[in-house]
């Protein structure tokens, strides 16, 4: 057996100390296992978090046959009260949490075997029934161990703050089996982690908005060692993927961390949002991780082009075409997202108080966002290697569209981001029309 939870164990028990401060966490959750094979560990594991409580085991038709059935039978031979619940149409909407609630609400305790929609469903159900549950991951998606759920509600996904759960349990076996799509849309979900932490660095440096390090401290242990191994990801290698899913669930915890998920949501995550806002017709259903590695690539190539000058951009107060907006978006949606957006948006005054900021300090702040940036070949090599989609026509979507959704990304949230310092200076226009689509 051997076991890749490597520093997670360290922080799930709080003895992980931060380099520099010393400062220790409880981070939540209260076990992380990641092994090589969980094949007869499955009851102990349980037992030692729930013990003597009422379980359902609950999985779709695929998670069945991929682990959940062997999950039930291990529990149940080991005496424990356990049922099983195989959905069979699994929706991680308000229709599918409330079917999910009332089909399991006998027992104390849920046990998700799956990815994406049956975990984020057993945590909002088990979130609105106070109740715990416990994840046998089936992908190395980062999902597992945030204290979110991604719900959709009347067809708009939001991001709700839950509990997390006590156990997440990752058997790479059975995940190196799971569809490449996921290990790649995985991949590029936490390589991310660059263009965020320019952006939120970004942030701090010009406007002093809270900033931390702690997430890309621990995400630094692992993320050479994941790029060194992009290219054995596909052929099912357990040491690349011990390593992809470990960085996965490290970078799942940095809400744990800083009670906001800034980390790893900045502007690739907002064009992400975008484009499942608004390209429902016309996009073949990509994923949330294919998306932002899509996203991420656009960004990595923006940032750069954005702090390769000496001399700092010359700023201007925002303006912008609400009427453009209210016709192509609804009358609705641009209100919503003027309301989150003028928050950030630069009046004559802070206009000048940036300006000021950035003639006196744009060496230094252009320096510290260049050493957190992950170069733009290596991430594009690695994200090749890795089968990540890089482009808009990967996605299968139409490239006029994804210029309008990086003109307008950054009016989804009050983030700011270098989609935000490249409008209000010399304008997104010449990068959308020359960048890759
Ligand atoms: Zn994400």
């Amino acid at each position: 057996m051997r076991d890749y939870s490597g520093i997670l164990t360290a922080l799930v028990d709080g003895s992980w100390k931060e380099p520099g401060t010393g400062k220790q966490y409880d981070i939540g959750v209260k076990d992380i296992v990641i092994r090589d094979s969980l094949d007869g560990a499955e009851a102990e594991l349980i037992a030692s978090r729930h013990a003597g409580k009422s379980m359902t085991v609950i999985s779709d038709a695929f998670t069945h046959a991929a682990m959940g059935q062997r999950v039930y039978k291990a529990l149940a031979a080991d005496g424990q009260n356990v049922t099983e619940y195989v959905w069979d149409k699994p929706a991680c909407s308000d229709e599918g949490v409330a079917h999910l609630r009332d089909a399991t609400r006998h027992c104390d305790v849920r046990i998700a075997v799956g990815s994406g929609t049956i975990n984020d469903t057993v945590k909002y159900a088990c979130y609105l029934d106070e109740r715990d549950y416990s994840v046998f991951a089936t992908s190395p998606m980062n999902a597992f161990t945030t204290g979110t759920a991604s719900v959709s509600f009347n067809g708009f996904k939001k991001s709700i703050t839950c509990r997390g759960a006590q156990g997440v349990y990752f058997d790479l076996s059975v995940l190196s089996q799971c569809p490449k799509r996921l290990i790649s849309a995985a991949f590029a979900d936490v390589i991310c982690r660059t263009t965020a932490q320019v952006d939120w660095l970004l942030s701090h440096l010009l406007f002093g908005t809270r900033y931390a390090e702690t997430p890309y401290t621990l995400l630094a242990y692992d993320e050479p060692g994941m790029i060194a191994g992009a290219d054995q990801l596909l052929s099912g290698d357990i040491d690349a993927l011990g390593m992809l899913t470990r960085i996965s669930a490290i970078m799942g915890l940095g809400t744990q961390f800083t009670e906001t998920t800034h980390s790893g949501s900045m502007a690739e995550h907002m064009i992400s949002h975008y484009i499942d806002m608004f390209a429902k017709e016309r996009h073949p259903r990509s994923s949330h991780g294919e998306q932002v590695g899509v996203a991420t690539m656009t960004m990595s190539k923006l940032q750069h082009q954005a702090f390769l000058s000496d001399s700092p951009p010359e700023m201007h107060a925002t303006s912008v075409d609400v009427d453009a907006l209210q016709q192509r978006l609804g009358a609705h949606s641009a209100q919503s997202m003027m309301e989150e957006f003028s928050k950030k948006a630069l009046n004559d005054k802070k206009t000048d108080q940036l300006n000021q900021r950035l003639a006196d300090e744009w060496a230094s702040i252009r320096e510290r966002l260049q050493s957190v940036m992950l170069p733009h070949d290596v991430l594009s090599e690695s994200m090749r290697l890795a089968g990540c989609q890089r482009t808009a026509t990967d996605l299968g979507l139409d490239a006029d569209f994804y210029r309008e959704a990086v003109s307008n990304a950054r009016y989804i949230r009050d983030r700011y981001s270098a989609l935000d310092l490249v409008d209000d200076s010399v304008g997104l226009t010449p990068f959308v029309n020359t960048m890759p689509t």
